[in-house]
């Protein structure tokens, strides 16, 4: 168990708080602001109990330079909204300056400061010990809240807590306690879903899963790899030609280890990636040449929401479909819907498929939604994760 703020004596302390704030934006208009608002329970508290609160986050790829396009004063103006208090930004290319020290320096009980995206620094993702110092200096203690960034090691994911007491803020708590109770300790039949289309990054994931789980649904552009190891004619289909072997083996090991996988049993199919031409059902041994598979079919819709209906814990990762296209969103509809009305503890594993969860108006209807599609797989892959491993147990 990590330490949380919860565990120390905030009040009067400069409390350094690492937010995920990369929110998705049209010009200077943040479109949405869930990433905004799971970071206030944290700020809340601290505010509350009267740390001097220095937050940083990133925003995009600016690639170590100071693009404007990505700077975090839209998040400053949304975060004194929501916070309904003045958040101090400062805007500063290089992120740390004089003026941005002396205004940490400065901060009251109960006030808010923001810090420039800290990738405007190019040694932000190089993990460099010079960036991870300066950041450290500002404060006293180091508080890790942005799961979504907790798999990569940089300086103010990871480094800077080789400079400061680190502990964790209450976000990354709930999403370490929801994912991790999941593979530790579910309550079963405890099944997984995965769906998507990039085989290579979930293979790792299912090989861990495999070991966890009573059941494990296939879905999804992952589906077909694994119908090519089963020598079926997948058409035009995507195929990762690599992973074919991988999946193989994986089908094995489920055997072997009395896990109960389902694939497809149809799928609904289209002549090209599109919803403007042939459409058609077929099973999953006999997709024609010309057609690739867009989505699951109704036999199997009913199939998967049965299996999601029988169990206990419910973990979700990938869409059953191409659910950007309405025609192909069917599959991945159902399998929310099952999700949203089972009595199981139910957890979105992030990414494509927490978008689908919201698309469809079932968000509020799930235990828990994570907010780090890349770093909730790579939990799931039973990887410890850099921003967690730096913060101190209880
Ligand atoms: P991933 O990032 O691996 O979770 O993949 C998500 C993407 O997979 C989404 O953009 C879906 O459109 C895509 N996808 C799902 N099913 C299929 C499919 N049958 N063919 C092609 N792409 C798919």
């Amino acid at each position: 168990m990590k330490k949380t703020v919860r565990d120390i004596g905030v009040k009067g302390k400069r409390v350094l708080v690492r937010c995920d704030f990369n929110v998705p934006m049209n010009g200077t208009c943040i479109t949405d602001d869930v990433r905004i608002k799971a970071a206030l329970p944290t700020i809340e508290y601290l505010v509350k109990n009267g740390a001097k609160v220095i937050l940083m986050s990133h925003m995009g790829r600016p690639g170590g330079r100071a693009e404007m396009e990505y700077t975090l004063a839209p998040v400053a103006e949304r975060l004194s909204i929501l916070l309904d208090k003045k958040v101090l930004f400062i805007s500063c290319p290089e992120v740390i300056s004089e003026r941005v020290r002396d205004a940490a320096l400065k901060l009251g009980e109960g006030d808010v400061m923001l810090l420039e995206n800290t990738r405007f620094r190019k040694e932000e993702t190089k993990n460099l010990d010079t960036f991870s110092k300066e950041l450290s200096e500002l404060g006293e203690v180091f508080v890790n809240d942005a799961f979504g960034t907790a798999h990569r090691a940089h300086c103010s994911t990871a480094g800077i807590s080789a400079y400061m007491p680190s502990v964790s803020g209450f976000l990354m708590e709930k999403e370490i306690g929801f994912l991790g109770d999941a593979l530790e300790d579910p309550e079963r039949p405890f099944l997984a879903i995965m769906g998507g289309a990039k085989v290579k990054d979930k293979i790792p994931v299912i090989e861990n899963l495999l070991k966890k789980v009573d059941s494990l649904i296939i879905g999804g552009g992952m589906a077909y790899t694994f119908f090519k190891a089963m020598d079926f004619e997948i058409g035009k289909s995507i195929l990762d030609n690599e992973s074919i072997e991988l999946a193989g083996e994986l089908i094995k090991k489920a055997e072997a280890g009395g896990v109960k996988m389902l694939l497809p049993e149809d799928v609904l199919c289209s002549e090209e990636f599109s919803e403007e031409c042939r459409r058609g059902i077929y099973e999953k041994d006999s997709i024609p040449k010309d057609m690739m598979g867009m989505d699951i079919g109704p036999r199997t819709m009913e199939l998967f929401a049965a299996e999601i209906d029988s169990a206990r814990t419910v973990v979700w990762n990938g869409p059953m479909g191409v659910f950007e296209m309405d025609s192909f969103s069917e599959g991945t509809k159902i399998i929310a819907e099952a999700m949203a009305k089972s009595s199981a503890l139910t957890i979105i594993g992030g990414g494509d498929s927490a978008a689908a969860v919201e698309k469809f108006g079932m968000a509020k209807k799930m235990d828990h939604i994570s907010t780090g599609g890349g770093a909730s797989l790579e939990f799931l892959e039973g990887r410890e994760l850099p921003g967690i491993a730096v913060l101190e147990d209880k």
